[in-house]
């Protein structure tokens, strides 16, 4: 087995233990492997062992790692990055799910994108909880106005939300805000009941190598592994 395929089964492993643990079936969350920084071959061998979803952070890196691997055509490219303006129009339409709607403009540029396009795109609304100024994603307080914009976006259906929180060591640190996700999901669920075409579920994508069992325990429905997959990256590439 390559050590690939061998790190998978154990996050596979870990993922089934924690959703056991919760309650939760296996099969309610989605694994992301994220392959920013590893090259196209390195996908390739996590699909070879049953992976089918991945994530990128960088249009161009997507880009060109998505062209090497064009002939696998059930894998599914998840956009976990902040997209600039300029860029939007050559991501949308070409994911499964983009985690980072994460700006008013931005969304806007999205819905514009989609409709010139005639395309749909499933979107995450970013949540910055901790309104940390280098982290991209709408605040707390904000999230309603956010969700109503993206229902009233026809060529966007939101899907759900997605975090970054601050970085901690210890994943007990970090279940504080993965369980504030949770709550602002089931008031959100709670607010939109009742709203012509507001999503009865939403997903909450949360969780990364440090602290995904902890995400799991919390509800996460997709967690976003790395490093526990693919090691260690290029250090200027976080
Ligand atoms: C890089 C990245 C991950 C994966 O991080 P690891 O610690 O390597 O598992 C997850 N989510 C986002 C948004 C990322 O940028």
């Amino acid at each position: 087995m390559s050590e690939i395929a061998a790190n998978l089964a154990t996050v596979q492993a870990a993922i089934a233990q924690a959703a056991t643990a919760a309650g939760r079936q296996a099969a309610d969350v989605t694994l992301i492997a994220v392959s920013k920084g590893h090259p196209a071959d390195a996908v390739r061998e996590a699909y070879a062992a049953g992976q089918r979803d991945f994530g990128e952070n960088y249009v161009q890196e997507w880009q060109e790692k998505a062209a090497q691997l064009a002939d696998l055509p059930d894998l599914r490219w998840h956009f976990l990055g902040h997209l600039q303006r300029n860029k939007i129009r050559l991501v949308i339409g070409k994911v499964a799910l983009l985690h980072s709607a994460d700006d008013m403009a931005g969304i806007d540029e999205m819905q514009r994108a989609a409709w010139s396009g005639n395309l749909k795109q499933e979107v995450l609304l970013q949540i910055n909880l901790a309104d940390e100024a280098q982290k991209r994603g709408c605040g707390e307080d904000d999230a309603e106005l956010f969700l109503d914009v993206l229902l009233r976006s026809p060529n966007l259906r939101l899907r759900g939300l997605m975090t970054l929180p601050p970085l901690d060591e210890d994943p007990e640190t970090t279940r504080q805000w993965f369980k504030r996700l949770r709550t602002l999901r089931d008031r959100l669920l709670g607010q939109l009941r009742g709203k012509p075409g507001a999503p009865t579920s939403l997903w909450l994508s949360m969780g990364m190598s440090g602290d995904y069992p902890v995400a799991i325990a919390e509800g996460a429905t997709h967690v976003r592994v790395g490093t526990a997959i693919f090691g260690a990256r290029a250090p200027k590439i976080r």
